[in-house]
């Protein structure tokens, strides 16, 4: 066990590792930020940073000489910077499931592999395989690189009319999926936290509404029916099982008219979808991430409210006054300069009394 007092070392400094230092820094933890920005959200919520790249090695082992166990708050961390620490310090979730989680085509396999259903797929690198694949899935299909790709970056909607050689050079990379197009009646999201025990402790299913490919608000609970709840709860935490995952793990899913759930990408991190159970449950996520890479008992994940949880992206960052003012909202704001469009300057929470 990692106990308290001892430091955890975050890789990435955005407002995920704000969020998840300030829960740490509740339970006595102190938390180190490693990313190459020096001034970024989660750095500014703690006094022990280091600024470098990634593959730079010996600011790596400086940084592993500092901290107790090591996580990371967003999954474009290259994997070999997972492994390189992971000969020093415990690296919770482990490289294996960042190599996943960042590759498409590795992520949509390995469900495959362990009977998890997805849309279908082909792997595509060149106009001829998108050709060859488009007759293969059907007309309709969303095309995606294989790495990098977030919040609807790198990917190109496929019609029946679509000419499959400009959006091969519009998704711009060498390497690229072909998913088929998922008519869902919804999007929803599970998060699960696996200990170091194996055991888990999940959050219910939200439902997702997203804005020019950006999530824009998760509703609390998702309106499903408990059985299409009970069996996405039940996928992820399969999944975590099967990666073997220490940590937090982000299972986003579609649902069809006939209630069909299938998964659409992993994220073992805390995730956006998340960040309600700050204001509505017994323990958020970043509290649950914390006691599961350092090996404390899980918290509880059940929920006291229902909530609406409300991006703030870009100039949307203006209504934090509006919120202020609101008796039942609560207002998140990540410290961010500039608000960019499409940046995610904070978020608003807003709770109502639960129903069953
Ligand atoms: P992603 O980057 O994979 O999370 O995709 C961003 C958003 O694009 C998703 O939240 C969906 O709204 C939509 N999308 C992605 N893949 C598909 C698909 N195969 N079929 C329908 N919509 C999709």
């Amino acid at each position: 066990m990692i106990e308290p007092g001892a430091t955890i070392g975050i890789l990435g400094g955005g407002q995920l590792g704000r969020m998840t230092a300030l829960a740490a820094a509740t339970l006595g933890y102190r938390c180190h930020i490693y990313c190459p920005e020096p001034d970024s959200p989660a750095k500014q919520v703690t006094p022990y940073a280091t600024t470098a790249e990634y593959d730079d090695r010996a600011a790596l082992a400086r940084f592993a000489a500092a901290v107790d166990v090591v996580t990371f708050e967003f999954e474009n961390v290259p994997a070999d910077t997972a492994e390189i620490l992971a000969e020093m310090k415990p690296v919770r979730p482990g490289p294996g499931a960042l190599r996943i989680a960042q590759d498409r085509l590795r992520e949509k396999d390995f469900l495959h592999s362990i009977d998890v259903a997805t849309a279908q797929y082909r792997e595509v690198a060149s106009t001829e395989a998108l050709k060859r694949a488009a007759r293969d899935i059907g007309p309709q299909g969303v095309l995606k690189t294989v790495r990098g790709g977030y919040d609807g970056k790198g990917q190109v909607a496929i019609r029946p009319d679509t000419d499959l050689a400009a959006a091969w050079r519009e998704m711009g990379a060498e390497l690229g999926i072909l998913e088929s197009y998922v008519d869902f009646i919804c999007e929803i999201s599970v998060i699960v936290a696996r200990g170091t025990g194996g055991h888990w402790a999940t959050y219910v299913p939200v439902e997702n509404h997203h804005a020019h490919h950006i999530l824009d608000t998760t509703l609390v609970p998702a309106r499903v029916a408990p059985e299409v709840a009970m069996r996405a709860e039940a996928i992820a935490r399969h999944v975590a099982d099967r990666l073997d995952l220490v940590g937090l793990l982000a299972v986003e899913m579609f649902v069809t008219s006939t209630g069909e759930v299938l998964v659409n990408e992993l994220a073992p991190r805390p995730h956006n979808s998340g960040h309600w159970t700050i204001d509505a449950c017994a323990t958020s996520q970043f509290e649950q991430l914390v006691r599961a890479i350092c090996g404390l008992p899980l918290g509880s994940p059940e929920r006291h409210s229902d909530a609406v949880m409300r991006n703030l992206i870009g100039a949307d960052v203006e209504r934090w006054r509006d919120a202020l003012a609101e008796p039942a909202a609560k207002l998140h704001l990540y410290g961010k300069g500039k608000a960019v469009p499409g940046r995610k300057m904070g978020h608003v929470t807003r709770l109502l009394p639960r129903r069953d």
